[in-house]
């Protein structure tokens, strides 16, 4: 298969089109982690403090690197839902930058040497 591609420039093109349409066709991209979770409040007469079952939540807590540093936000749920679409679009951008990049090598490995002098 992947040797196949340097034979068809034409097919490299359409794939490398299809990526394009579903890149521009994304809106939100966020990279990071989302984490659901239920937390306990401290308070010691709580029924948190001692029945699992009475937790606190859940909590959405978002996880990513911002100028290199690890950096947590609580989000709503609403948040939540929009961030997990974002970073599912980030994944895809990704995987679909990846095929741009391997069929416009095999485009530019596909174009015929002239002969020189
Ligand atoms: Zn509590």
């Amino acid at each position: 298969m992947a040797q196949d591609v340097g034979k068809n420039p034409k097919g490299a093109e359409r794939r490398i089109e299809e990526a394009r349409r579903k890149i521009s066709a994304m809106d939100l991209v966020c990279s990071g982690t989302l984490r659901k979770r239920k937390k306990t409040c401290g308070r010691s007469y709580c029924r948190c403090a001692t029945d699992p079952e009475a937790l606190h939540g859940p909590y959405y807590e978002w996880t990513r690197y911002e100028e290199g540093r690890l950096v947590h936000r609580t989000l709503s749920p609403e948040q939540a839902m929009e961030l997990e679409k974002a970073i599912a679009n980030y994944r895809e951008i990704q995987a679909l930058l990846c095929e741009w990049r391997r069929e416009s090598t095999a485009i530019i490995l596909g174009i015929p040497k002239r002969k020189s002098g």
